[in-house]
């Protein structure tokens, strides 16, 4: 299953790689499947050419258009607190650089994601169709969900949000759950879980994080 990607990889890329997993685990990250996808996914394919030496400290950094790939603890901790099981339908708010939605693939989900920028959208297929990585990707409002492809298990929105927006809740599925951080401004917001029960939607509130603004019909 595990093929092709690491052709060519120089041992220090991927000794950056094992060193950022063990770094990840002291910081809290504890789910295996997310720490395996992490170990296996090489993140230089997902970054900009020429800042090597970036590519495995965790930090967010820009990708252009005035957007990030996010820290990698943040990936991680999002994708933790999702709780793919073997087959989920995933849907992504904010392809990005393609990374995140890697990370999902390689945790056995089957991904949709939804960028705005339509450079972005394009740069994130191509990367991820080279890699052999099956992730459908759509532009358009991410905040407007995929009404066709709906409903999903999970729903991981990696922009920060000023409110969790209603056609993602209903896209939904029966007890599926969307991670999406909240907050009144876009560096002060707090990762929330909602989960869509019998009795309506369960709120769980985590840690405090940082995001680019969801922008959109139901954002920013
Ligand atoms: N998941 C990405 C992180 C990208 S940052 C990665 O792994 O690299 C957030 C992304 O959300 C940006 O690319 C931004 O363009 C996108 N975005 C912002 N508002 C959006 C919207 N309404 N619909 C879809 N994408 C959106």
């Amino acid at each position: 299953m595990f093929t092709n990607l690491h052709n060519n990889e120089s041992p220090k890329m991927a000794g950056a790689r094992m060193r950022l997993v063990e770094e990840l685990k002291r910081k809290g990250i504890a789910n295996q499947t997310v720490l395996q996808a992490m170990a296996h996914v090489p993140r230089q394919f997902f970054f900009p050419p020429d800042f090597e030496q970036y590519v495995y400290r965790d930090e967010a950094f820009p990708i252009g258009f005035n957007q990030t790939i996010s820290q990698p603890y943040t990936v991680a901790y999002q994708t933790a607190l999702l709780n793919i099981f073997p087959n989920a339908k995933v849907l992504e708010i904010g392809t990005g650089s393609g990374y995140q939605a890697a990370i999902l693939h390689y945790c056995n989900a089957k991904v949709y994601s939804v960028e705005v920028i339509k450079e972005l959208c394009e740069r994130a297929k191509l990367v991820l169709k080279k890699l052999d990585i099956q992730v459908q990707i759509m532009l358009g409002d991410g905040t407007l969900g995929w009404p066709d492809a709906a409903p999903f298990d999970r729903i991981l929105v990696t922009a920060g949000a000023p409110k969790p927006p209603v056609s993602l809740l209903n896209q939904l599925s029966e007890n599926g759950s969307m991670v999406i951080p909240i907050g009144p401004s876009p560096d002060q917001l707090v990762m929330k879980r909602m989960t869509k029960t019998k009795n309506g939607f369960k709120e769980e509130s985590f840690g405090e994080f940082k995001f680019v603004p969801l922008k959109g019909k139901e954002g920013w």
